[in-house]
């Protein structure tokens, strides 16, 4: 092979140790491809470190500097892994996400890459040198470092194999693939050798945090194959690309959790036109991403209007909420985070009906209170209790005989 992109996410590069031990795999990788350009996420648990200092000194940072700070992880991990990989003797640049020449929007925290100038890059990679890229990082028209969303160097790792006209993207990981649910959280999970985009851009979005789901988009709209496998062996992992079976023969290829959910109601809102479109204007302006909309009839004319967004966004969420009812005179915000979303995922629902009823059929019998229900074509969700989680997922694990 000419050129390969290889992402190592942060459990992989956690130590000392497992750092030297990627190095190894990528020399190993090196002898049989010519140009090697390595993404790295931050090392082990340190982006939280970040957030988590942050936030004792400032419950509220400003977004700028908050990016500034948590870009700094993966400097660490480049630039640790470029000096073993030169220690072991074989030439090495780390290169930081402005260095590499990724632009992004404006928009902190969860800015999107808009174009990669791959010049420094290829330079580097035409004098046989390993490029080791920080992910989740890039630069805004401002001058300033962005971030692009917790996860995001997922995303970082096929934009760099989009903009350096890779056909295969490896994502290594912690696990050896992409499973019918999170094998941490579920023992019988079973290991999918591929799996559609649309399947897994489903499951990514409603917590399968295996993928950034920007990134699933980014590999489709480029046909780009996702290799998800193991950092710690060299077995196959999941391809995730366009799986051409002419029918499925499940109806369901996977089910996951979201337990970073919450509920906002708004209270009263008067039965005039115009207050949703400007409460959710006002929520896409800030980048919040709302779900599971519910409106209900009051008595005297009067409605509820609720909506799930990601638990990190709630008190920027309820504020919003608070200010657009105080402006058409509504009632009070309600919310509540202890809430979780399953999903069952699957392209075979689309042509096989009873899906959902088993679905919450099974839920009902386990005693698992559905709160709010959301579908497409080929997604069912449910908001359960947040208590019930792991509960949900064997169920309908079990359910639809994912292990079989
Ligand atoms: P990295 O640090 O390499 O980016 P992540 O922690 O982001 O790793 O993603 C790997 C984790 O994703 C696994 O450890 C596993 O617990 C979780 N996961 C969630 N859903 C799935 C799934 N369907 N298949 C495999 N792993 C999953
Ligand atoms: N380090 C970042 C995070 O923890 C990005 C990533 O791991 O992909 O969110
Ligand atoms: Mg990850």
């Amino acid at each position: 092979m000419t050129r390969t992109i290889l992402k190592f996410g942060g459990t992989s590069l956690g130590s000392a140790d497992r750092i030297q031990s990627v190095a190894k795999r990528i020399i190993e990788i090196k002898k049989t491809t010519k140009e090697i350009v390595i993404v790295v996420s931050a090392m082990g648990k340190s982006t939280d470190h970040l957030v988590n200092l942050a936030k004792e000194l400032s419950p509220n940072p400003a977004p700028r500097e908050y990016d500034a700070l948590l870009s700094t992880g993966e400097n660490v991990s480049s630039s640790l892994l470029a000096m073993t990989l030169i220690g072991m003797g074989h030439p090495a640049i780390s290169l930081s996400g402005i260095q590499a020449g990724v632009k992004t929007e404006d928009l902190h925290m969860k800015a999107k890459i808009l174009c990669v100038e791959t010049k420094r890059i290829e330079a580097s990679l035409s004098e046989g040198t390993i490029v080791v890229i920080s992910g989740f990082q890039g630069l805004n028209k401002f001058n300033d470092v962005t971030t692009i969303g917790r996860g995001g160097s997922d995303t970082s790792a096929v934009v760099f194999a989009a903009s350096l006209n890779c056909k295969e993207c490896n994502i290594f990981t912690d696990v050896d693939g992409v499973y019918t649910t999170d094998p941490r959280k579920v023992t019988n999970a079973k290991k999918l050798k591929s799996i559609s985009y649309d399947e897994m851009l489903e499951l990514a979005s409603l917590g399968a945090g295996i993928l950034h789901p920007r990134a699933v988009e980014c590999a489709k709209e480029n046909n780009i194959i996702i290799h998800v496998r193991s950092s710690f062996d060299a077995s196959e992992g999941t391809r995730v690309m366009e799986v051409n079976t002419m029918e499925a023969n499940k109806s369901v290829t996977g089910v996951t959790i979201n337990e970073k959910e919450a509920i906002v109601s708004v209270l009263k809102v008067p039965d005039t036109p115009g207050f949703a479109g400007l409460l959710f204007t006002r929520l896409g302006e800030k980048g919040i991403n709302i779900d599971m909309i519910i409106q209900n009839v009051e008595e005297q004319g009067n409605n509820n209007i609720s909506f799930t967004v990601q638990s990190d966004d709630l008190d920027a969420a309820a504020a919003i909420a608070a200010e657009a009812s105080k402006e058409i005179g509504a009632g009070a915000i309600k919310t509540d985070n202890k809430i979780a979303k399953v999903s069952a995922v699957g392209i075979g629902m689309i042509s096989r009906p009873g899906v959902a009823a088993k679905m919450f059929k099974a839920l009902g019998d386990a005693n698992i209170n559905i709160l709010r229900i959301a579908t497409s074509e080929i997604k069912i969700s449910c908001a359960i209790p947040k208590a019930d989680s792991i509960k949900a997922l064997q169920v309908l694990h079990d359910v639809f005989e994912l292990d079989a």
